[in-house]
């Protein structure tokens, strides 16, 4: 609920003038939203973490021996990052926590394709 600057009176957050003493509320309204402004949530949010998740679990399972699964935790870290990128280009919240798994699950799955690697030579 917003409040007129002129008179107090509650008023509607997207009226343009007061409806009680009929004040011109325009410029406090552009003012105060690009101050409360926050980025649109991006509809990848959910999915982001979710892939987060799974990107780790994948890259952690070639751990304990499962082969071949990394390589999805590795392309899972790879498609977050490259939502998060476009989030960040269309400005939109994406979803921190997603990104840092990706980020982890990535890097977890890159030493286990390494050791993998390293380990067939
Ligand atoms: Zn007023």
């Amino acid at each position: 609920m917003m409040y007129c600057a002129h008179c107090g009176k509650e008023m509607n957050e997207d009226a343009n003038y007061c409806p009680s003493c009929g004040n011109t509320v325009e410029q406090e309204i552009i003012a105060s939203s690009s101050n409360n402004y926050r980025a649109k949530k991006s509809r990848y949010y959910e999915l982001e973490t979710i892939l987060g998740i799974l990107a780790i679990i994948f890259s952690l399972l070639n751990y304990i021996g499962v082969i071949i699964v990394h390589l999805f935790g590795i392309a899972l870290g790879i498609i977050i990052i490259s939502m998060v990128n476009k989030d960040k280009k269309m400005n939109e919240e994406y979803s921190p926590v997603g990104y840092a798994m990706g980020i982890i699950g990535l890097i977890i799955g890159g030493v286990a394709l390494l050791i993998g690697v390293l380990g067939a030579l």
